[in-house]
C-alpha cells in the first residue's frame, strides 16, 4: 500500500489515479486546505493534517504501508515571500514529522515532489541536476532544505528516495476526471482558459521585455499524466532497490508566454484578450530542463510532449469546473 500525503492535490491526485491503474492500493493522506476531496476517487481519504505526528502515526499503524509518495506542500512563490513561516512549517518541519514516523515504522522509500525553483536563476540553460542550487525564494529554499535532509537521511537510515524537480505542471487528466483547480489561481495556462471562458477580462502577460526571442517569459512544460509515469517509474525503481536520485522532469523544450497564449487561441477558437504588463518579480527570462537523466534511468519518456496536447486536456477539463 502507497500512501499519498497531498493526493488531494493538482499533481498528487493525477499520481493516485494512474497508481490505481497500475494495481497499487492508496491511502491518500489531505488536510483539504487546499485540496479537493472530490478528486479523491481511488483509494481510501485520510483527513490528517501533518503538523499532527500522533495522527500520521496512527495511518502507518492502520494500513501496511510499503512506501510515501508526498505531495503535501503549499505552493505559492509570492505568498512564501510574504509569509515564509508559513511555509518552513508545512513544508519543513511536517516533512520532518512525516519522516520520523516512517522511520519508526521502518518505511523507507519515498519519492519527493521537489521543484526547479531549487535551482534559483539558470547559470546555463537547459538546468541538468548538476546546476547550481541557489533558490530565490522561501518556497524553493524548503524544496532545497527537505532535498537536504533526505540526502543526510538516506545516508545515515537506510531510507532511499527520489527527488522529482518538476517544471511547469500542466495540463488535465485526458479522461477528464481531475484537472487543475487552485484557489486562487496564479498559473498562466489556467488564467488564460478562463479569459478564454469569460471568467476573466483578460490575461496579462507579465513582462515583454526579456532577452527572448519575443520578449516574454520562456517555460518548460510538462503534461501532469507524463509527470505522474514518472512518479510510478521513480517507485518502480527504489523497489528495484534503486540508490537515492534526484531527477528533472520536463519536456526538455521551451514555449513563451505568447506562444502558450496562441495555442490557446487556436485551441479553444476564442479571442483570448491578452494585456501587457511590468515583469512579476523574481521571475526568470528562461527556465528549461534537461531530463536526460530520467529517461535513461528511469526509462520514462513523457506521452503528451506537445503543447498543444497539454492545452487540450486542459481546456476539456477547464470547461467542466
Ligand atoms: N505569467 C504571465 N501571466 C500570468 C501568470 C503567469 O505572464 O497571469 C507568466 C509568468 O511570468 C511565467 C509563466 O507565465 O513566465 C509561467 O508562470 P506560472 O505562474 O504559470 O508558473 P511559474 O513559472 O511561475 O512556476
Amino acid at each position: 500500500m502507497i500512501l499519498v500525503t497531498g493526493g488531494a492535490g493538482y499533481i498528487g491526485s493525477h499520481v493516485n489515479k494512474q497508481l490505481h491503474k497500475k494495481g497499487y492500493k492508496t491511502v491518500v493522506l489531505d488536510n483539504l486546505s487546499y485540496g479537493h476531496g472530490d478528486f479523491v476517487k481511488w483509494g481510501t481519504l485520510e483527513r490528517v493534517d501533518l503538523s499532527d505526528i500522533d495522527e500520521i502515526k496512527r495511518i502507518f499503524k492502520k494500513y501496511p504501508l510499503e512506501a510515501v509518495m508526498h505531495f503535501a506542500a503549499f505552493t505559492y512563490v509570492g505568498e512564501s515571500v510574504e509569509n515564509p513561516q508559513k511555509y518552513y512549517l508545512n513544508n519543513l518541519k511536517n516533512t520532518l514529522n512525516l519522516l520520523a514516523v516512517m522511520l519508526e515504522f521502518e518505511v523507507k522509500k519515498m519519492v519527493f515532489s521537489s521543484s526547479c525553483a531549487t535551482y534559483g536563476n539558470p547559470v546555463e540553460i537547459p538546468i541538468t541536476e548538476d546546476h547550481p542550487q541557489n533558490p530565490i525564494n522561501p518556497y524553493g529554499r524548503g524544496k532545497l532544505m527537505v532535498e537536504e535532509v533526505l540526502k543526510d537521511y538516506s545516508a545515515a537510515y537506510d531510507l532511499r528516495y527520489a527527488s522529482l524537480r518538476y517544471f511547469n505542471a500542466a495540463g488535465a487528466d485526458p479522461g477528464g476526471e481531475l484537472g487543475e483547480n487552485h484557489q486562487p489561481e496564479t498559473h498562466l495556462i489556467p488564467l488564460i482558459l478562463d479569459a478564454a471562458q469569460g471568467r476573466r477580462e483578460d490575461v496579462k502577460i507579465f513582462g515583454t521585455d526579456y532577452s527572448t526571442p519575443d520578449g516574454t517569459c520562456i517555460r518548460d512544460y510538462i503534461h501532469v499524466t507524463d509527470l505522474a509515469d514518472a512518479h510510478l517509474k521513480a517507485l518502480d525503481y527504489l523497489e528495484n532497490g534503486g540508490k537515492s536520485e534526484v531527477f528533472n522532469l520536463g519536456n526538455d523544450n521551451g514555449f513563451s508566454v505568447r506562444e502558450v497564449i496562441e495555442t490557446a487561441r487556436r485551441i479553444t477558437k476564442k479571442n483570448i484578450k491578452a494585456v501587457e504588463v511590468d515583469r512579476r518579480a523574481g521571475d526568470p527570462p528562461v527556465l528549461v530542463g534537461s531530463s536526460t537523466k530520467a529517461r535513461e534511468i528511469l526509462n520514462w519518456k513523457p506521452r503528451f510532449d506537445d503543447l498543444d496536447e497539454i492545452v487540450r486536456t486542459a481546456w476539456q477539463w477547464h470547461q467542466k469546473i
